[in-house]
This record gives structure tokens, sequence and C-alpha cells, in this order.
């Protein structure tokens, strides 16, 4: 099964796609992560994007398509994928089409005040990417990863000038893809407000057909 995660930034569809992944063999492709790794190891492309992520504007459609076909033409996805990221804009579903057959799209319903919320209380630790929230997630020992024990870093794009941003970018550029996929009949909407792992057994559902 092939899948697109649709929603805000802070909507939990990282968290999501870790417990969906597991239980259905998927593999999670964010391209928020693809960009990320790619910075981190100063490869051509982390150097040309690295400016465009810290102030939560978009990639390119050109260079975000092209890096996302590459990696679905990867041997490792017979069981299918979660696109988590992308598509993000009406130029890239309609490129997706192109290379990637899609089964369904799930819409993480959420207020955007609500989002503001869980992204400026967000936090990561900087080698295992594992995501902590202030209020809601916190780590054992404050600033701290419980498992290496380093400190805990804020993504810049999670500080509040850019989180408006973001916000900003996802209403004006992403949520048009809302009314795209209802059209062709593929979106499932799940409210996103509860908690991750409801969230997660409802896709699980959706994928044995029992909703
Ligand atoms: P978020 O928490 O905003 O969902 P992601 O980790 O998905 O964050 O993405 C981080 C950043 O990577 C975005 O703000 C954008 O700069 C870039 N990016 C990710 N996916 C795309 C995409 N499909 N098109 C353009 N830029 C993207």
């Amino acid at each position: 099964m092939n899948i697109i995660f649709l929603g805000p930034p802070g909507a939990g569809k990282g968290t999501v796609a870790a417990i969906v992944k597991e239980q259905l063999g998927l593999v999670h492709i964010s391209t928020g992560d693809l960009f990320r790794s790619n910075i981190k190891n100063e490869t051509a492309l982390g150097k040309q994007v690295k400016a465009i992520l810290a102030s939560g504007g978009l990639v390119s459609d050109e260079i975000t398509c092209k890096m996302v076909e590459e990696r679905l033409k990867e041997k490792d996805l017979e069981h299918g994928f979660i696109l988590d990221g992308f598509p993000r804009t009406i130029p890239q579903a309609d490129e997706l089409k192109k290379f990637a057959k899609i089964d369904a799209v799930i819409e993480f319903a959420i207020p955007l005040e609500d989002v503001v919320r869980r992204l400026s209380g967000r936090r990561m630790c900087p080698s295992t990417g594992r995501i902590y929230h202030i209020e809601f997630d916190p780590p054992k020992k404050e600033g701290f990863d419980d498992e290496t024990g380093e400190p805990l870093i804020q993504r810049d794009d999670d500080k509040e000038e850019a989180i408006r941003h973001r916000l900003d970018v996802y209403t004006k550029q992403t949520e048009p893809l809302i009314a795209y996929y209802k059209k062709e009949g593929l979106l499932k909407t799940f409210d996103a407000s509860v908690s991750s792992k409801h969230v997660a057994q409802c896709i699980i559902k959706l994928s044995k057909g029992e909703i």
C-alpha cells in the first residue's frame, strides 16, 4: 500500500509514521528527513537547500520531485511506502502521478493553534533524531536525551518566526491538496489533535479495510 500523509507541520505525521510503518511493513519516506540528512552530510544538494530549510520556506518543486523520484526507484519498497511531507504543492502532486501509484491520502486534521504549541515545544536528539516535547513528552532529565545523554536541540525551523512562516506556506501552498485528493476520491480525514497512537490505530484499521 502506498500512502501519503498530508497535514500541517506538527500534526504528528512523523510520529504516526514510525508506529504504522512497523506494523504494516511500509517504508517511511520523509522529504524533510531526506533534506536534513543531505545537509548533515554536506552533500551538494544539502548545500543547495540549507538556507531554505532554516527559513521555513519550500525547496523548489523540481529539486524535491527529483529527489523523491530517485528514492522511489530503490528496491526496498515491495510492501509500499508512506510519503510524509510530499507532495506539498499542486505541481508536486501532478508530477508524483507520473512516477507512483497512490492508494490513499491521509489528512491529519488539526487546528493551527495546536500546531504552534506542539512545534514551539519540540526538541530533538541531534544524533538519533528522537523527538520530545517539553510539555507533552519530556525527557527524563530536562534538556537531555534519555538514551544517549546528549543535549537536546531545537530545530532552526521550530523557532517562532520560522513556525509562522511554515504555517503560512502550508495554508497557501499545501492545504489546496486536500480538495485535490478529495476530488480524486483518495482522501481519508482523521482528527490529529488526539494521541498519535489513536491516529495510527485508525490508519491500520483502514489498511485492513475495517473502516
Ligand atoms: P515539517 O515539520 O514542517 O512537516 P519537514 O521535516 O517535513 O517539516 O520539512 C522541513 C523542511 O523541508 C520544509 O520546511 C521545507 O523547507 C523542506 N521540504 C520538505 N518537504 C518538502 C517538499 N515536498 N517541497 C518543498 N520543500 C520541502
